[in-house]
């Protein structure tokens, strides 16, 4: 039986539509008219969590680009926002939570200063917009061309899934898979970023808190939701054509403090955040979706490494950061001939301390 107000399926999709209505006009009356192109739409009707990019490349001049999204991937991304909701309003693992939180004031609810059906739908759009943003940085920068010419793909469509089907689940190695690996991490930081600046852009005071702590949890749903139940396994180099989606978490989630900080949002947009309350966010969403995510698949033991840590602090995986970091720097200057946008603070990034830190990581044969 379905819940007062629990959305139906084509509510969701509608809902959805408007949102990508609004952010398709914005970029083909901005970005793709400056360019003389066109972005659009389009929708499958798979069963499976999956979105793409895709570029009609018949004139390269008039440039055709589409994001591509199965209908499923909308309603179980708002089904998991609505399962979520009612996990944290259960309480049921706040003493896991009190223990783990004891010096941060973690939300007990959910919807502080909006109605309840407001803020599932707000995280839905976050994470919607996040999807979306994802595809949209693969094609303003071009990912197809560079992942053809290092032969990651016949074709330049690129796909994001969230099961091992055939779709995405090339046996990429060497050079192609670590390609593919980072313009995989590019197009999520792109995605952070530009989410990051349309929530500082609309809102401010006690409601630009609640969409922080709403679009970190949205991240965290989505890659969960990619990660599935199983522990983290490392990887010393790249291998497939995705990285794992807890180094995804990993990589996007401390942006958020990263960016807003920079922007010093408690003196701009009146927010009470300071940045340890925005790193005290970030791991408490992704901790809290992470043991949803258990609940939801009536996983009753938590695996082992199942949760985020901080990306050096896995020493395993160091020298799968160096790959990145090297490919990243060689593909870059290619990304920069092709690319439709210039936006240097969009584009993947890595701080000189980080650089440091990998530049004693040998790479052998082994890795
Ligand atoms: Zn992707």
């Amino acid at each position: 039986m379905l819940q007062v107000n629990q959305l139906l399926d084509n509510e969701i999709i509608d809902l959805t539509c408007q949102v990508f209505s609004t952010i398709v006009d914005d970029l083909n009356n901005g970005l793709y008219k400056d360019i003389n192109g066109e972005i659009s739409v389009r929708w499958s009707i798979r069963e499976v969590f999956y979105a793409w990019a895709a570029v009609d490349i018949t004139d390269e001049s008039t440039p055709k680009h589409y994001v591509g999204l199965t209908y499923e991937t909308v309603v179980l991304l708002y089904r998991d926002v609505e399962a979520y909701f009612k996990y944290i309003e259960s309480g049921i693992d706040n003493d896991k939570f009190d223990t783990i939180f004891q010096d941060f004031e973690y939300p007990k609810s959910l919807s502080l200063a909006s109605s309840l059906e407001d803020c599932k739908k707000n995280m839905f759009i976050s994470g919607i917009t996040w999807l979306f943003f994802h595809e949209l940085g693969h094609l303003v920068q071009e990912h197809g061309i560079v992942r053809q010419e290092y032969g990651c793909g016949v074709r330049m469509d690129i796909v994001d899934c969230a099961s091992n089907d055939n779709v995405t689940n090339q046996l990429l190695t060497g050079k192609a898979s670590a390609v593919s690996h980072v313009t995989e991490i590019a197009a999520d930081y792109f995605a952070t970023i530009s989410c990051l600046r349309a929530l500082a852009r609309h809102f401010d005071g006690s409601v630009f808190d609640e969409e922080v702590r709403s679009f970190s949890v949205a991240l965290a749903l989505v890659l969960y939701r990619f990660h599935g139940t199983e522990s983290f396994t490392p990887m010393s180099k790249p291998k497939g054509s995705h990285p794992i989606p807890l180094i995804r978490l990993e990589q996007t989630q401390p942006l958020i403090f990263e960016v807003y900080s920079k922007l010093n949002v408690q003196e701009t947009l009146n927010s009470s955040l300071s940045r340890l309350d925005m790193i005290n966010i970030t791991s408490w969403s992704s901790y809290t979706v992470g043991l949803f995510w258990l609940r939801k698949n009536r996983h009753f033991e938590i695996p082992e490494d199942y949760f985020i840590a901080g990306s050096m602090q896995r020493h395993e995986m160091l020298p799968y950061h160096k790959h990145i970091l090297e490919v990243w720097d060689e593909i870059k200057p290619r990304i920069d001939e092709v690319k439709r946008i210039d936006d240097e603070y969009s584009e993947l990034q890595f701080s000189p301390h980080y650089r440091n830190i990998l530049e004693n990581i040998v790479l052998g044969s082994g890795n």
